[in-house]
């Protein structure tokens, strides 16, 4: 409408040949890079087309910003049954990609990715099963396991397939920490409407897949919530997706109302890969990724395979680490043992390093939010770089001895103050924001687990 009146303005048409031509046409469809616009009469698509379609042309992209091109149709024109067919094909694909992107899904984590080895095979073909049939095997499916062992990749890779299949299911993929923010809000926000918009998310799905419930606790409302949750989808027959660091019987702050129905589906476990596992990991993600041009020799392979157990991240970590020290060094030095010990010894392994530094702080709320080292060490504004930063500052204070100083030298070299001030304002936001509250306990958490 707004090209149209664009048109009669710009153009000077005059009132009889605006009404006569161009006010009847309607868009019929728009499709990739052409406008599809409908003539009511058959006899002036040829007119039509010759005198406006160069104006009507100029006129959308001088609106949208897009050139297009323009294709009048008349209503018996054969090429409208296939532009029916192709726009129901690419509305139909357009879904299933928001239908994942809306769940909050990494395009990355699917069943196609992820590795089979005898320390996951049995929690693979579990969630295969519940991927095939939601609702009908095992319900809820409980997964456990320590951090970096795969079980968000596993609780992605079911969501996917089953919008893959039926892209017309409901799937809610959240973590434990997202559902207690939520419920937070809506109980704070007061209106009836926000707690009932808060159990439409929850109870009207065919699956939902909560990540890390462990961090589901201490706070009694959200306990009773998803207890609420549970059975509500649990007798309606829909699918239940858990995943914890540990299984329900070591939830010690799970209510027991809880633990025994995580108890009702099956459990299945994750543990850490064996060295085939790890090998076959490695050279998955060199696929993956395009990295066969590095030509890593096998025994640089093994070496990191040998060194890095107990957890998955880590291990692709290093990979990454060596490709990165290589590319710094502009090829002066080949990609060997020596250098990838060299990009192992940052890699903190959990056995070895039971005290809390600064640098596993900001390790950890780097992949928590999902901002790089480098962002948290800039100087960059943005809330989404900035509060992660602060929180940094709030926890290297909290949890450690050091010296505001150092606190700032290992952020990039921030001057004392800006420590402070970053430090104190947290304090003050922790007290009046219960949401952020409820995340720096999970990191801690993260940080320090019990
Ligand atoms: P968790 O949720 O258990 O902490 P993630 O699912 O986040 O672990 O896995 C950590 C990383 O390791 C991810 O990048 C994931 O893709 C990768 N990963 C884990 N298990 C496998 C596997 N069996 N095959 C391939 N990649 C894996
Ligand atoms: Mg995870």
């Amino acid at each position: 409408n707004e090209i149209i009146e664009h048109l009669r303005v710009e153009h000077e048409l005059s009132h009889i040949s605006f009404s006569t031509w161009i006010q009847p046409l309607k868009v019929y469809n728009v499709v990739d890079n052409t406008v599809y616009l409908l003539v009511d009469k058959a006899a002036s698509v040829d007119y039509i087309e010759k005198k406006y379609s160069l104006p009507l042309k100029v006129c959308i992209a001088e609106i949208t910003g897009i050139e297009y091109e323009v294709v009048f149709l008349s209503e018996d024109d054969e090429r409208i049954e296939e532009l029916k067919k192709m726009s129901s094909a690419s509305t139909d694909k357009r879904k299933t990609k928001t239908a994942a992107e809306k769940a909050g899904l990494n395009p990355r984590y699917t069943f196609d990715t992820f590795i089979v080895g005898n320390n996951n095979n049995f929690a693979h073909a579990a969630s295969l099963a519940v991927a095939e049939s939601p609702g009908e095997v095992y319900n809820p499916l409980f997964l456990y396991g320590g951090v970096g062992l795969g079980k968000t990749h596993l609780m992605h890779s079911i969501a996917h397939f089953i919008l893959d299949f039926s892209p017309k299911k409901k799937v809610v993929y959240v973590t434990s920490e997202t559902f207690t923010n939520e419920l937070i809000h809506a109980l704070k926000n007061g209106r009836e409407s926000s707690m009932s918009d808060f159990r439409e998310k929850y109870r009207n799905t065919d699956v939902l897949l909560i990540d890390d419930i462990q961090f589901l606790i201490g706070k009694e409302s959200t306990q009773e919530e998803f207890f609420h949750t549970f059975n509500h989808l649990h007798t309606a027959g829909k699918q239940i997706i858990i995943s914890s660091d540990r299984p329900p019987k070591d939830i010690e702050t799970l209510e027991a109302r809880l633990r025994t129905r995580f108890e009702w589906g099956l459990i299945a476990d994750m543990s850490a890969p064996d060295y085939e596992t790890r090998m076959a990991i490695l050279q998955k993600k060199i696929e993956l990724e395009h990295l066969e041009i590095y030509h890593i020799p096998d025994d640089v392979l093994q070496y990191i395979a040998q060194n890095v157990k107990n957890n998955i991240r880590e291990l692709e970590g290093s990979l990454n680490k060596l490709i990165a020290l290589y590319r710094l060094e502009g090829n002066g030095r080949p990609i060997d043992i020596n250098l990838a010990a060299e990009a192992m010894k940052d890699i903190l392994s959990p056995d070895d390093n039971k005290t809390v530094t600064p640098e596993l702080i900001m390790d950890i709320v780097s992949d928590h939010f999902g901002v790089s080292i480098a962002d948290l060490k800039s100087n960059k504004r943005p809330a989404e770089i900035a509060v992660p930063r602060q929180i940094v500052m709030y926890l290297c204070r909290k949890m450690t001895d050091v010296p505001l100083k150092s606190i700032g030298i290992l952020l990039g070299g921030k001057n004392h103050s800006t420590i402070k001030h970053g430090v104190e304002k947290i304090e003050h936001d922790v007290e009046e924001n219960e949401q952020l509250a409820n995340t720096i306990d999970i990191i801690k958490k993260k940080i320090n687990p019990v």
